[in-house]
C-alpha cells in the first residue's frame, strides 16, 4: 500500500491536469459553445485560464474563461483615488459594468481603506474582480512607499486573496536585470504603469531585487491557496508609440515568458499584460511574439493606443488598437475611457469606454470565427430589413442608447427613421419585393 499523499487539487489548472472537469470548466464551455474537453485541455496546459478565486465561487461568481478559441473579454476599471473618494459614484460604475457587459471589474482603490469596498464588490458582483495589491500597500500598511518591506508587501497579496480577488496584477517582471536595460537604453516616456513605477522606486531606493520576483515561489503559494490567477503585469509597457516594441518592453517579456512556467508549475493559473501605446503596424507582431515568449498565456492588454495625440477620445484610439490586437491574439482587453490620461473617469465616461471597448472585442472576435460570434449581427441585419425596430433593440450592444436616440427625433413616416425619412432605402426596396405602391413623390 502506498503511504505517499495525493497533492490536494486546489486550482483549475490542478483539476484539469489531472482529467477533471469541474463545474467552471463547464459553464465556460457552455457559454462559448465548445466542449468541456476543449476547455479542460486548454486549462491544462495554460492556454485558458478561469481566473474564480475559490472565496468568490462560494459567493456565486460566474465563471468566465480567458484565452484561446474564447470570445474576448472585457474589463472596466473603478476605485477611489486619493483625490477623488466618492464610493456612490463607483457603486454607479459597477452597475453599469454589469449592465452592459463587461467580464471584469479591475478595483483600482488606492487611498485610505480599501477593504470594505473590496469585500463588498467581491459579495455582490458575479463579473471576475482584479486588483492590484501593489495600488493598496501604502494605505494598508499605514507606511511610506520606501519603508514597505518584503513581508509588507506579502501580508496585502494574502489580504486580497483572502477577500475572494480573482485575478491579480502583480508585477514581477520588473527585476534588477530589465531595470539594467531600461536605465542604459533609455525611454521617451521612461515608466507609465503604476504598479511598475512604484517597485522601481522602492527597488532604486532600497537597493533590493523585486521582492515578487526574487521570493516568486512564496507568491506562487498565496496565490495556489486560493486560485487567484496571477496577471504578470507589464511595468515597461510603452506609454507612448516613440517606445513601443524597444529593447526594456522585449527585455520584461522574456521575464515574463520565464515566470509563466515557474507558475504553472505551481499550479497556478497566469495572464500576461500588454501595452500600451503603439502604432497601428507594429501591434499585430506584438501579439504574436508575446504568444511566443510567454508559451501562449493568455494576453490581457490596453489598446494599444494607436496614437498619442487622441486626448479626450482615448477610447476610440485604444478600441482601434483594441480590434487589431484582439483578432491577432489578445484574449483580454482593458477598457480606456475618454477621460484616460487626464482625470478618473466619471459614470458617462465608464459606459463610453465600455461599449468602445465592447465594439473592438466583437469585432475581433467576429474575425477571429470565435463560435456564433456572429449571430447578433445577422439577426440585426434581418431586423433591420424588416425596420423591425424592437428586434433591433434585442441585438444592439446599448439597446438602451440606441431606443432613446431613435425616439428622440420621431420620423414622419411609419417604420423609417429621420435620417432618410420617406426615401428610406430599406422602405423603398421592401415595397418593391411586396408589390406594393412606391409613393415617393406622391405626397398631396
Ligand atoms: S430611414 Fe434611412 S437610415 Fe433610417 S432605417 Fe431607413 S434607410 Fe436606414
Amino acid at each position: 500500500m502506498s503511504t505517499q499523499t495525493e497533492p490536494k487539487l486546489v486550482t483549475q489548472i490542478d483539476f484539469a491536469r489531472a482529467g477533471q472537469i469541474t463545474p467552471q470548466m463547464k459553464e465556460v464551455a457552455e457559454r462559448e459553445h465548445r466542449d468541456p474537453e476543449y476547455i479542460r485541455e486548454r486549462v491544462a496546459d495554460g492556454r485558458i485560464a478561469i481566473p474564480a478565486n475559490i472565496v468568490h465561487i462560494k459567493k456565486g461568481m460566474r465563471a468566465f474563461g480567458v484565452g484561446e478559441g474564447l470570445s474576448t473579454k472585457v474589463n472596466v476599471n473603478l476605485g477611489i483615488s486619493g483625490d477623488k473618494a466618492d464610493a456612490a459614484e463607483e457603486w454607479k460604475k459597477v452597475k453599469i459594468a454589469e449592465d452592459f457587459g463587461a467580464d471584469a471589474i479591475m478595483d483600482l482603490s488606492n487611498s485610505g481603506k480599501t477593504r470594505q469596498f473590496r469585500q463588498q464588490l467581491i459579495d455582490e458582483t458575479p463579473l471576475m474582480v482584479g486588483t492590484v495589491p501593489m495600488y493598496d500597500a501604502i494605505g494598508y500598511m499605514e507606511k511610506p512607499l520606501v519603508k514597505l518591506t518584503k513581508d509588507d508587501l506579502f501580508e496585502v497579496v494574502r489580504a486580497h486573496a483572502e477577500d475572494g480577488v480573482d485575478f491579480m496584477t502583480i508585477h514581477c517582471g520588473i527585476n534588477k536585470s530589465v531595470t539594467k536595460i531600461f536605465k542604459e537604453t533609455g525611454r521617451l516616456m521612461n515608466i507609465v504603469s503604476r504598479g511598475g513605477s512604484l517597485l522601481f522606486g522602492w527597488m532604486e531606493v532600497t537597493g533590493n531585487e523585486n521582492p515578487f520576483y526574487e521570493f516568486y515561489d512564496e507568491l506562487l503559494e498565496i496565490c495556489h491557496e486560493y486560485d487567484v490567477t496571477i496577471s504578470l503585469g507589464d511595468s515597461c509597457r510603452p506609454g507612448c508609440l516613440y517606445d513601443s516594441n524597444d529593447a526594456t518592453e522585449t527585455a520584461e517579456m522574456i521575464e515574463l515568458g520565464k515566470l509563466c512556467k515557474r507558475a504553472w508549475a505551481a499550479g497556478v493559473q497566469v495572464m500576461v499584460e500588454g501595452p500600451g501605446h503603439m502604432a497601428l503596424d507594429e501591434i499585430a507582431a506584438n501579439m504574436k511574439l508575446q504568444k511566443r515568449l510567454c508559451h501562449n498565456a493568455p494576453f490581457y492588454v490596453l489598446g494599444p493606443l494607436v496614437t498619442d495625440i487622441g486626448v479626450g477620445y482615448d477610447h476610440i484610439t485604444a478600441a482601434i488598437g483594441g480590434a487589431i490586437s484582439a483578432s491577432s491574439g489578445a484574449d483580454f482587453l482593458c477598457y480606456v475611457t475618454p477621460a484616460e490620461h487626464l482625470c478618473l473617469p466619471n459614470a458617462q465616461d465608464v459606459l463610453d469606454g465600455l461599449m468602445a471597448t465592447k465594439i473592438a472585442a466583437h469585432a475581433a472576435d467576429i474575425a477571429k470565427k470565435v463560435p456564433h460570434a456572429r449571430d447578433l449581427d445577422d439577426k440585426m441585419g434581418q431586423a433591420r430589413r424588416k425596420l423591425d425596430w424592437d428586434a433591433m433593440w434585442k441585438c444592439a450592444l446599448d439597446p438602451v442608447t440606441g431606443k432613446k436616440r431613435y425616439e428622440e427625433s420621431p420620423a414622419a413616416t411609419e417604420g423609417t427613421c429621420t435620417m432618410c425619412g420617406k426615401m428610406c432605402a430599406v422602405r423603398t426596396v421592401n415595397k418593391v419585393f411586396e408589390g406594393t405602391t412606391i409613393d415617393l413623390g406622391m405626397e398631396d
